[in-house]
């Protein structure tokens, strides 16, 4: 019977492309977990132990990998290095300092926002390069004219 032969086809073809569909994932996912692992650790053995898992016992090896993967990429342990160092070093010595009227951090007076919570209090003079308040429309060591005073806080 032709339907039924059509039928087959269409079954063979369906089991096919699931197949096929499932392989893909499977492989994209070991790629990825390979990946992961590399992001995550330098040492070759653990590498290699995500590389098995991530193809053997396909999508459930992978699934174990998550779990026991570390958690921090080397990037993430490295700007979290880099921002505790920051947050522990003191203010340069001889800069004079005062602090931030928003978070009540020491900053350089010399800046014009605050880096930690990004408050501008101050712009830049065009002429002389000094920071200026933002109420001011001229320059008190230069006399640069710098605009109408721009009052909104351009913060955030
Ligand atoms: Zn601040
Ligand atoms: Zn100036």
């Amino acid at each position: 019977m032709l339907l039924a032969v059509d039928i087959g086809t269409l079954l063979t073809l369906v089991v096919a492309i699931v197949v096929a569909y499932l392989v893909v994932l499977w492989l994209a996912l070991a790629f990825y977990v390979v990946r992961d692992a590399r992001r995550r650790t330098t040492s070759p053995g653990f590498t290699l132990f995500a590389m098995l898992l991530g193809f053997v016992p396909p999508f459930l090896g992978a699934l174990i990998y998550f779990m026991v993967r570390p958690p921090l990429t080397m990037e993430q342990v490295r700007s979290l290095a880099i921002e505790e160092q920051v947050l522990l070093e003191p203010p340069v010595e001889g800069v004079p300092t005062r602090p931030c009227p928003t978070c009540g951090r020491e900053i350089e007076q010399e800046f014009i926002l605050c880096p930690y919570c990004r408050t501008q209090f101050a712009r830049r003079c065009t002429g002389c390069d000094r920071s200026l308040r933002l109420g001011w429309g001229v320059c008190p060591y230069c006399a640069t004219e710098v605009g109408a005073p721009a009052l909104a806080r351009t913060g955030r």
